[in-house]
C-alpha cells in the first residue's frame, strides 16, 4: 500500500518546469483543483498554486492551514484572508524575472479571468496573463507514475470486490435503488471516500438507457441489470461495468452477450504503446459492426481516468492521441436496444511497455443468477 504522502510531487513540478520553459513562460497560475492536486498533494477545496522557474507557492484560507501544512512539501504555503487566486497571481507578478505566466484558459472563467487581472498592477493588467496554448499539467497527468498506477490499481481491484458483494445481493423484485445504495454502502466500508460517479443500476428494458441511472423501478425475474459503478480510494477513480442476466437469456440476448464481449475482449487486445485511440476504438466497433449491431453501439469506446473520472484521452472515432504507457483508460463497448436490453462490459485497462494490462479482472462471461 502506497501512501499519498510518499507521492514524488517534486518530480512532478520538475516536468511542468521543462514544459513551461519550452512554452515560453515564467511562471503559470493553477487554479483547477485536480491539476493542484496533481502538483502539490493538497487536497483541500479551496486554492491556488504559483509556480514559476524557480519556486512554487501554494495560496489558500485559513481554514485549511494545517491540513496543508501536512499534504504539502513542495511548495511554500501563505495563508490568505481573500481569494487564493488572486493572490497567487499577484504573487507571480512581484517575483524577480517573472514577465508572463500562463493561466489554463479551460478552467478559467470570464469573470475570474478580469477579477486576476484587475488586482495586477497597471502596467502588468494586459500583458501579464496568457491564456496556455495547449495544456500543461493535463499531458503530465495522462501518464501515470508508480505511485498512481499503484493506487489506481488498488482502487479498481475495491471496484472488483464491490461486484463479487453485490451479486449475492440482486434478486428480483429489488429496486435499483436498493442495488445501488448496498453498492454504495460497502464501497464506503471497504475505505473508499465516494463514488467516482453517480452509480448506475438498469434493469430489464432500462440496461438500454446508456445512462440509466437507478430508479425506483423493480429488477426483473428475467432480463439484464447494468451496474456501471466506481470509487474513489486515494484520490483516485475506478471505473467497471458488468452486465449480468436474471433468468436464463433468450438466444438473441446471448448472441448479443457474446458479441459485446468479443468487442470488448478486442478493444483490450489492440490497446499497444503507439497505437491511435481511434485504432483501439475501431477494433471494438469493428465487431459490433460485423455483428450488425453498429447502429446500437452509440456511444465512444473509452477514456482516460485517474484524478478524476473523465481524463483525455478520449477512446473514439478520430482520435489521433496515441497511447503511452502509463495512460490508464477504460474500454466499454455497449450495445442498446430501445425497449428491449442494453449491455456494457468495461474493464479499466493500463497502457504497459508491451500492450495492455486490465486492473479489473471481475469475471466477464455471462452470469445467470
Ligand atoms: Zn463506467
Ligand atoms: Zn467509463
Amino acid at each position: 500500500m502506497i501512501y499519498p504522502q510518499q507521492v514524488d510531487h517534486s518530480r512532478r513540478i520538475g516536468l511542468l518546469r521543462r514544459r513551461l520553459t519550452k512554452a515560453g513562460l515564467h511562471g503559470l497560475l493553477v487554479t483547477y483543483l485536480p491539476d493542484l492536486r496533481y502538483l502539490s498533494g493538497f487536497t483541500g477545496s479551496s486554492a491556488a498554486l504559483a509556480v514559476t522557474r524557480r519556486s512554487a507557492r501554494l495560496f489558500t484560507d485559513g481554514r485549511y492551514k494545517t491540513q496543508a501544512a501536512e499534504e504539502v512539501t513542495v511548495a511554500q504555503i501563505e495563508i490568505v484572508a481573500s481569494s487564493p487566486a488572486v493572490a497567487a497571481a499577484q504573487w507571480l507578478a512581484a517575483q524577480p524575472g517573472v514577465e508572463f505566466a500562463g493561466f489554463d484558459p479551460a478552467q478559467t472563467t470570464v469573470a475570474n479571468l478580469d477579477r486576476y487581472r484587475a488586482a495586477l498592477p497597471a502596467r502588468l493588467r494586459r500583458s501579464f496573463l496568457s491564456a496556455l496554448a495547449a495544456p500543461l499539467v493535463e499531458p503530465l497527468r495522462q501518464v501515470k507514475d508508480e505511485d498512481e498506477l499503484a493506487l489506481m490499481s488498488e482502487a479498481a481491484l475495491a471496484g472488483c470486490n464491490l461486484f463479487e458483494h453485490i451479486l449475492g445481493f440482486i434478486r428480483p423484485g429489488l429496486k435499483e435503488f436498493e442495488v445501488a445504495a448496498e453498492l454504495e454502502h460497502q464501497a464506503r466500508l471497504l475505505g473508499a471516500e465516494g463514488m467516482s460517479f453517480e452509480t448506475i443500476v438498469a434493469a430489464g428494458a432500462r440496461s438500454a438507457l446508456p445512462h440509466g441511472h437507478a430508479t425506483a423501478a423493480r429488477l426483473p425475474r428475467n432480463g439484464f441489470v447494468t451496474l456501471d459503478f466506481g470509487v474513489i480510494l486515494n484520490g483516485y477513480c475506478s471505473d467497471m461495468t458488468r452486465t449480468v442476466h436474471l433468468g436464463r437469456p433468450k438466444a438473441n440476448e446471448r448472441r448479443a452477450y457474446e458479441a459485446v464481449l468479443e468487442a470488448q475482449e478486442a478493444g483490450v487486445a489492440a490497446v499497444m504503446p503507439g497505437v491511435s485511440c481511434a485504432e483501439v476504438d475501431e477494433a471494438a466497433r469493428g465487431v459490433l459492426r460485423r455483428a450488425g449491431l453498429a447502429e446500437a453501439f452509440s456511444h465512444s469506446t473509452g477514456h482516460g481516468l485517474g484524478l478524476e473520472i473523465h481524463e483525455p484521452p478520449r477512446i473514439g472515432a478520430g482520435q489521433k492521441t496515441r497511447l503511452l504507457p502509463g495512460m490508464v483508460i477504460t474500454i466499454e463497448p455497449g450495445v442498446y436496444l430501445a425497449g428491449q436490453f442494453g449491455i456494457r462490459i468495461e474493464d479499466m485497462v493500463a497502457v504497459t511497455r508491451s500492450g495492455g494490462q486490465v486492473l479489473t479482472p471481475a469475471p466477464k462471461a455471462l452470469i445467470e443468477l
